[in-house]
């Protein structure tokens, strides 16, 4: 299977090329040429695997260069019991009879972006080996909090790989900010930008298409590549948990045959919910795709409307991953809907680029509101939220993880749709002490690691080790960068 770019569907790539590349030299983001399906035997055959070998199944369809002997090691290092904290690597908790809670946290750095991130560098570094590359892979981040992180913890000491993460000053949590200023490695560092996260991602995609910068590197031994959730080897671990809750519903009998499961995703990037879209389309019995917003709410008034504007006001709010007003991996699904017309996504990507706004046809606005449904959740609901499944449900949740209950409850009311639904659970709840801590009525106290502990006294749910062990470690990092000055902090870091 080949990959081309959504800005040019003529172009060629091998899977591996694709991940060792990350982003297309166009500036366009790499796709299969075509989806493969899973057959409803298929799926049916997966329901008495385990997590690892449904992976296995689905990421061998689209890694045709890659063995299954090999997908099969690179499943089991990943989400091995040494790295997730729960068997079923990806649980799914039920609130109620239709209601469901995927918790994708239970990984080393307790956000979901580890379900991808550990898988990524097995992919890329054996994508070094099948390309000839010699040179080593300077991997740059972007991050709002969790993929800085979860980036760090999954490439450390991966030979021929290096790792720079650049963070927003003031957008990250402080647990989120100590998790990564601590971050052990010999390939590693850490940077924050005095800017926002989009400040931030602007950055690295400038830096990426700097050819002068890119020669430069190249003369020293480095290219540069990408763990952001434009990466296809980000996207594809993400497709398969959208499969795996298919299959334990399935089993458990809480989805009958015949019937769909409306999942609510909690989205910034769109890379987590546009790989529901992939497994939906792939075959998976998925309904509406419901995407949650906090107050940062372009992607709603773009899936109701049709147009994207992200000429707005950029609000920092309590569940930090999701304040973003550029959603990369939408590009992806444009290419999707548009049928594969890389002319209309180019042009609706120039637009963005010079007036930060563009509407699609009717004919895409169609097709993204009978897949899509959208809302948006502020500070208030938030809390509330966190406060009422605390308490009347004993289900305690982040903040990520409480948009997305409170949008589903939106689409509830408003559609009638009673039917079984997904939560997606991104973050554990000790991420983001705080604000959890003032959403259950209690004065948060101290500083991040003390909170910890708090959270850990008020609730009686047990903090995830990790995250408690932070207090006993030496801060690494502290250097800070203007936005304009990203390039250099690259060029003096491989020197
Ligand atoms: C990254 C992240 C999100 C947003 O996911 P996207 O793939 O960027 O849409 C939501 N919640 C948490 C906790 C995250 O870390």
């Amino acid at each position: 299977m080949h990959y081309l770019s959504t800005r040019d569907r003529t172009l060629h790539f091998t899977a591996a090329e694709a991940i060792k590349q990350g982003l297309s030299r166009d500036g366009g983001l790499f796709l299969p040429e075509m989806l493969p399906a899973l057959s409803a035997r298929q799926i049916k055959a997966m329901e008495s695997m385990s997590y690892q070998e449904r992976a296995v199944e689905i990421m061998s369809l689209f890694l045709e260069d890659y063995s299954r002997e090999e997908l099969r090691a690179f499943a089991d290092a990943a989400y091995s019991p040494e790295k997730f904290d729960d068997p079923a690597v990806a649980p799914v908790r039920s609130l109620d009879a239709a209601t469901h809670s995927l918790e994708l946290w239970h990984g080393p750095t307790s956000a979901f972006k580890d379900m991808a991130l550990q898988m990524l560098p097995h992919l890329l570094y054996a994508s070094l080996k099948k390309t000839g590359e010699e040179k080593t892979a300077c991997i740059l981040v972007a991050t709002s909090g969790d993929t800085g992180k979860a980036a760090l913890e999954g490439f450390r000491d991966v030979d021929h790989t290096k790792i720079m993460v650049f963070y927003p000053k003031d957008g990250v949590s402080e647990i989120q900010k100590l998790q990564m200023v601590t971050q052990e490695g010999s390939n590693v560092s850490v940077y924050a930008v005095l800017g926002n996260f989009d400040d931030a991602q602007t950055g690295v995609k400038r830096i990426f298409s700097d050819e002068a910068i890119r020669a430069q590197l190249l003369e020293r031994g480095y290219f540069l590549s990408s763990a952001n959730s434009i990466n296809w080897g980000r996207v594809l671990p993400q497709v398969v948990y959208y499969v795996s809750v298919c299959c334990d519903l399935v089993r458990d009998g809480k989805l009958k045959e015949g019937e769909k499961v409306n999942l609510c995703v909690p989205t910034g990037n769109f890379g987590n919910i546009l790989s529901a879209y992939y497994a939906k389309c792939m075959g998976a019995p998925i309904g509406r795709l419901i995407c949650a917003s906090n107050r940062n709410d372009v992607l709603t008034e773009f899936l109701r409307t049709g147009v994207y504007d992200r000429n707005r006001p950029f609000y920092t709010t309590m569940s930090p991953s999701m304040d973003i007003l550029i959603s990369s991996n939408l590009e992806r699904l444009l290419y999707a809907l548009s049928d594969g017309n890389d002319a209309e996504v180019r042009s609706y990507m120039k637009q963005l680029n010079a007036e930060g706004r563009y509407q699609v046809s009717d004919t895409v606005l169609a097709k993204v509101r009978k897949l899509f449904w959208a809302g948006s959740c502020g500070e208030e609901d938030t809390m509330d939220t966190i406060r009422r499944y605390y308490t009347q449900r004993n289900y305690l949740m982040d903040t990520h993880t409480a948009v997305a209950a409170h949008v589903l409850e939106q689409y509830r009311a408003e559609s009638g749709d009673g039917g079984p639904a997904v939560i997606v659970s991104t973050a554990s709840p000790y991420k983001f002490c705080s604000p959890v801590l003032r959403a259950i009525g209690a004065v948060p106290a101290g500083d991040g690691v003390e909170l910890i502990a708090q959270l850990q006294e008020a609730t009686g749910v047990k903090a995830p080790w990790r995250l408690a062990e932070l207090g006993g470690k030496a801060v690494r990092f502290t250097e800070s960068t203007e936005k304009h000055a990203m390039e250099q902090v690259v060029l003096d870091y491989l020197n």
